[in-house]
């Protein structure tokens, strides 16, 4: 039975959207191992994973796949059937001030995994891609016809360039378009979805893997729930002269699990022959906007507490409005997300407490 089970590799799966993409895999019947180099994360959400899941036996390979030798032997120690590619740097402000390190670790990281899936017969990739590649637009909300903007940082140039190699390394070897070369390649076939993340926020309700941001929180809901924990003294609202119905920008807050969940569907959708492409782009949001204030009060008010926060002047680089149009995803996926704002934001205070042993 084991035999003609599906194995996914899911490089950065140690991190917190790969940790709980393993878990909906697992669930799902797939075998999945895990690549991570440890660099901006540690073991607690891998080992919450086994626990979750009650598995202790999924493989985890401690290694950087910017070695393409190693991401060689890889492939060759296990047959994979798809990949999910994590693994990347993701802070925006470090990619202004270190642009190198951006680039050399998130395009040679997943140039190491397209070539070694085509040297071994070819593969599914799955690219983790994000809604940054927008940039900022009047046409809300956003479909994956909507034009790419050019990056504002380093970070989001990686995932516009990666989405392109995916393209060609697809129109190379597959079937792009209405383009079908059967066997018109030495190399191994590669098909590609990218999806592209709106705000992936909250955690797993068993409160055993979340996020775990190094150092002092970018993003808004880690920096919410360390404010409510007291690791931080007070939150800055970055703006609140936008030109929004309250002031603050808007988001498209998806909740994590469901993000997950997305990866599975797009997976299956790719090993069962369903793609109509050899490239797809789906959006993974809600279709909601949530203003920074709303998701604020709502948080307090889930969780029954009061926030210190402020009102800031607002941080370079940040657009005033962004959300997704999931009709694709939905339609073409069969999936949509599903959990409540509520009960995502009582998730990331649950694994706040968690992780202060509360
Ligand atoms: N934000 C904020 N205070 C913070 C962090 C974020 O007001 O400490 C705001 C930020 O200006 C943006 C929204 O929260 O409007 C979401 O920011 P985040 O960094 O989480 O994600 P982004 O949309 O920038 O990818």
């Amino acid at each position: 039975m084991n035999q003609t089970k599906k194995r996914v590799l899911v490089s950065g799966g140690a991190g917190y959207i790969g940790s709980h993409v393993t878990v909906e895999l697992i669930e799902a019947g797939y075998d999945v191992v895990v690549a991570d180099n440890l660099s901006n994360c540690d073991m607690t959400c891998f080992e919450g994973v086994k626990k979750i899941t009650g598995r202790d036996d999924i493989p985890f390979e401690k290694m950087d796949c910017c070695d393409a030798p190693l991401v060689e032997a890889l492939f060759s120690k296990y047959r994979i059937d798809a990949v999910i590619h994590f693994a990347a740097f993701k802070a925006v402000g470090e990619s202004v001030a270190e642009p190198i390190k951006y680039y050399k670790n998130n395009l040679i990281s997943f140039l190491n995994i397209l070539d070694a899936a085509k040297n071994h017969g070819g593969c599914n990739v799955l690219f983790s891609s994000s809604a940054t590649v927008y940039g900022e637009t009047d046409k809300l909300p956003v479909t994956e016809e909507s034009p790419r903007q050019p990056a504002m940082c380093s970070y989001g140039a990686t995932k516009q360039i990666c989405e392109d190699i995916l393209v060609d390394v697809v129109r190379a070897t597959s079937a792009y378009g209405d383009e079908i070369k059967a066997g018109a390649s030495e190399l191994g076939p590669v098909k590609g979805i990218a999806l592209r993340y709106f705000n992936p926020i909250g955690a797993h309700p068993s409160a055993l893997i979340g996020e775990l941001p190094r150092g002092v929180p970018n993003n808004l809901v880690p920096y919410i729930t360390q404010t409510a924990i007291g690791k931080r003294e007070c939150l800055s609202i970055f703006g609140n002269d936008y030109p929004t119905p309250d002031g603050t920008c808007l988001r498209d807050y998806i909740d994590v699990v469901d993000l997950a969940k997305a990866h599975v569907a797009a997976v299956a959708r790719m090993l069962d022959g369903k793609m109509k492409k050899g490239y797809e782009i789906f959006n993974v949001g809600t279709g909601k906007p949530v203003s920074v204030l709303e998701l604020v009060t709502k948080f307090e008010k889930v969780n029954n507490l009061k926030l210190n926060y402020k009102f800031a002047p607002r941080r370079a680089g940040d657009i005033t409005a962004i959300w997704a149009d999931t009709s694709l995803a939905n339609k073409e996926l069969g999936w949509k997300a599903e959990r409540s704002l509520e009960d995502t934001l009582k998730s990331a205070w649950q694994w706040e407490c968690h992780l202060a042993g509360k």
